[in-house]
């Protein structure tokens, strides 16, 4: 008997080998089955794909597998087809696939190690040539790899020197393993489900207690809930698959329905898989599953460290863990049974992986399910222009919450439009370069500010210093003229904090000063490997480049003029709080954004902060606008809507109308009622006055007929080609040549070839970037002519990568 298998672990093998099943697995090796496996002088991990007596070795004697890792296969026919499909729709090998898909840990690889055998005498020593002295000098560090070792020479002269070094028993090798090598028994694989709580009986008996645990809820369902949960079941029971959308507006109960649906599929003995953007985000969410079903729940995530995530691929796979909750690569986790899939959020652009294999897994849960015969349900307040455009082509069925639970009222929404709020003040709006420095008008400060009015010497600290050294004008406190809260903001804001109501501030900018300028020559700071802006960031003075990640010592002198002529200008979210700390010196005020949730518990403790009522006012990027369900913010205020309606990308309308609608959902959630102001220079731009009114529906027609007319998705396929390189005259090249290649293929009725261009970012950490857009009508059109991409071998140096229904255009 011989198998097909899939080689992972090893960039450039050959993907798909044969191999003989050694009699003693012949009755156990089915596809799906994690083997060891001889490849030229090493053993690899492979993935059988197939099994059989008739399978084409390609004429030579095969070689035998050495080994069956697991006693269950690691991936069941669903799963194997879902790779596959990922590798065919975007483009990639299957070996490719497979290693993406995989655990670091479920690699297994072995590796020719040398280490010293006896440590010679300095009189052996002189007998050594050069190089035989410099690699025992090298192993007595550490063991090495051939690979390592020819680093220290010509390639025939080490392996010369290694050759005589180990016939002279001065070194010797053996092969050493790396990667989990073994399945763990059950029960020491579910270190997650500890977590949650006493551990449960063990899956033998799921069912029974998945019976206790689901009725353990006794939210009153509305009416709506009731209809959306009805009309998913019948799909449970009978294993069939059926996508629906489900939108509920903000606060309207789409959690409840997700976890009775589960429990649906846990009593049919079935397991769910619930796909969330950011699990650090869902904190709430998650909390309320392991609430309800307890240590049934696993939860796969980013942060966990490489033993963490096998083992909870581990309880997916043997059953321990029912429910598995997890962000995009929780698609790939091996359930094996699923009855249920949820994509929460399912607009969220964090579904789409922008490193590698780019898979939006949104999509893929849609195929997912469509292989394991079970419903998905895709949920969101606001969804994607995709997924609403299948309901209107009957792809997907439309479930609606249009009511918020406990009949509570939506928020007020109002909107300031800045252009007349900047000319009443005389200010100048922060996106103009400054040429000149008003001081603020301190009476009007005072008058809308805090309870406790500021004192003199806390207005006027750092002001001082705006005449002397252009240092102090950097981070130094002064509100400036550009203080980016409008009078009837700050009026709001006064209220709020007097009713002891809670204000959520959502501005998406994190740092202190968004740049640096010179106000002699102008310029602005840049990042020296990417094509933007740095940020200052007060927490240590430092510029960083929020693209590479690059950051140094805010300078004291303009690179350009030499000059003490540094500004900084505009705010973030560091600067802001600065700013309202100083209109309200008694409130309490906290920051939420990535710079202070990377401390670990911080996100946490700021939550239970905001749950307590020990934060007033809490200042945060978008982070704040998502899972957020506080009873008693009763504020939210939208700095500048305009950030993500000016980004260059067809979906900023979309992504804008999103962020709105979900910053205007936290209000309001409790009792009492909420009120959200939007700050913007577009107040009539249709994304943000459907924001306003909370119309979807309107928002979306508007949306679809632009698409539709500019021919971009869901009225269109499109595809990216990113050519990258540090040498801009190849990248340039190499990217005329493929818009040529792309061009040649299509047919101008159905598909357009939109460049060669710079890339909207047109260098990041030091590389060039071009772009190639295509968009086409037609599908199959569009892969024939991604095909000749594939396929193209660009010069050294330089990337080309294919990136299918992109998300991010930058
Ligand atoms: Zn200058
Ligand atoms: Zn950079």
């Amino acid at each position: 008997m011989m198998a097909r298998v899939v080689i992972v672990g090893v960039v450039g093998a050959l993907e798909r080998l044969t191999y003989a099943v050694p009699a003693a697995l012949t009755k156990q090796l089915a596809p799906g089955h994690r083997v060891l496996v001889p490849l030229r002088s090493r053993r690899v991990t492979a993935i059988v794909t197939e099994v059989g007596d008739s399978l084409d070795s390609g004429g030579v004697v095969p070689r035998a597998i050495i080994e069956l890792l697991e006693p269950r296969p690691l991936f069941d026919s669903t799963h194997l087809q879902l790779i596959e499909f990922l590798a065919s729709y975007y483009m990639v090998s299957i070996g490719d696939a497979f290693r993406s898909v995989l655990p670091s840990l479920a690699r297994v690889e072995s590796r020719r190690m040398f280490r010293v055998a006896r440590v010679p005498s300095l009189l052996a020593k002189v007998a050594f040539t050069e190089l035989e002295r410099e690699i025992v000098e090298a192993l007595t560090r550490r063991p090495m790899t051939l690979r390592q070792l020819q680093r220290l020479g010509q390639s025939s002269e080490v392996k010369a020197a290694i050759g005589r070094l180990v016939a002279d028993s001065w070194i010797t090798s053996r092969d050493a393993t790396r990667g989990r090598h073994r399945a763990q028994t059950p029960g020491s694989g579910t270190s997650m489900a500890d977590q949650t709580g006493p551990p449960e009986p063990p899956a033998s008996s799921p069912g029974e207690a998945v019976h206790e645990l689901a009725g353990t809820s006794n939210l009153e369902l509305s009416s709506e809930q009731a209809a959306a949960i009805a009309a998913v079941t019948p799909a449970i029971r009978r294993r069939q698959f059926e996508p629906f959308l489900l939108w509920g507006v903000t606060a309207s109960g789409k959690s409840e329905v997700y976890s009775r649906l589960a429990a649906e599929a846990l009593s049919a003995e079935r397991q769910a898989l619930v796909l969330v953007p950011e699990i650090a985000l869902a904190d709430q969410l998650v909390g309320s599953f392991q609430q309800r079903f307890g240590s049934l729940v696993g939860v796969a995530h980013s942060g966990q460290t490489v033993g963490e995530r096998w083992a909870s691929w581990m309880a997916a796979l043997n059953g321990q863990a029912r429910i598995m909750i997890g962000p995009r690569s929780a698609i790939f986790a091996p359930i094996n049974d699923l009855g249920l899939i949820v994509v929460d959020e399912e607009h969220d652009s964090a579904y789409k992986q922008e490193e590698g294999i780019r898979y939006n897994s949104r999509d893929l849960a849609v195929v997912l399910a469509r292989l394991a015969s079970c419903p998905v349900v895709l949920g969101s307040a606001t969804p994607s222009a995709e997924s609403y455009a299948n309901t209107r082509r009957s792809r997907y069925q439309m479930l609606q919450l249009t009511r918020r639970v406990q009949q509570r009222a939506f928020a007020r929404v109002d909107i300031i439009d800045l252009r007349q709020h900047r000319a009443a003040t005389g200010e100048t709006p922060a996106v103009a370069p400054l040429v000149e420095k008003r001081k603020p008008a301190r009476h009007e400060i005072f008058k809308s500010g805090s309870r406790v009015p500021p004192t003199n010497a806390q207005l006027s600290c750092g002001e001082v210093g705006t005449t002397n050294t252009a240092v102090e004008r950097i981070g130094s406190g002064h509100l400036g003229d550009e203080l980016p809260l409008s009078p009837p903001l700050i009026e709001a804001l006064r209220e709020n904090f007097a009713a002891a109501g809670q204000t959520l501030v959502f501005l998406n900018r994190r740092g202190y000063h968004n740049f640096l300028q010179c106000h002699f020559c102008g310029s602005v700071i840049t990042c020296r490997s990417c094509s933007v802006s740095m940020t200052f960031h007060l927490r240590g003075r430092m510029l960083r480049c929020h693209y590479c990640g690059a950051s140094e010592p805010a300078p004291g002198k303009c690179f350009e003029c030499g000059a003490f002529g540094l500004e900084g200008q505009g705010y973030g979210t560091e600067r802001l709080v600065q700013a309202l700390a100083r209109l309200f010196p008694s409130a309490r005020i906290e920051r939420m954004d990535s710079d202070t949730s990377g401390r670990r518990g911080a996100r946490s403790a700021i939550m239970r902060g905001v749950r307590s009522g020990d934060i007033d006012i809490l200042v945060g990027t978008q982070m704040i606008t998502k899972g957020f369900d506080f009873h008693n913010v009763t504020l939210v205020a939208v700095v500048l809507a305009d950030l993500s309606l000016n980004m260059p990308d067809f979906r900023s309308a979309e992504r804008t109308f999103q962020l709105l609608t979900q910053a205007a959902g936290r209000a309001g959630r409790g009792e009492r009622p909420g009120r959200v102001l939007i700050q913007t220079y577009a107040p009539h731009h249709y994304s943000i006055r459907a924001a306003r009114d909370q119309d979807y529906a309107r928002f979306i027609r508007r949306e679809m007929e632009l698409r539709r007319e500019l021919m971009y998705p869901p009225f269109a396929r499109m595809a990216l080609v990113r050519i990258e390189g540090e040498e801009p005259t190849y990248v340039n090249d190499c990217a005329s040549k493929i818009a040529d290649l792309l061009a040649n293929r299509a047919k101008p009725e159905s598909t357009r070839v939109l460049g060669p261009a710079p890339a909207p970012i047109e260098r990041i950490r030091q590389r060039y970037r071009w772009q190639v857009l295509v968009k086409s009508r037609d599908r199959h059109e569009l892969r024939s002519a991604f095909a000749a991409v594939a396929s193209y071998r660009a010069r050294d140096g330089v990337r080309v990568s294919i990136d299918i229904d992109p998300v991010s255009m930058l």
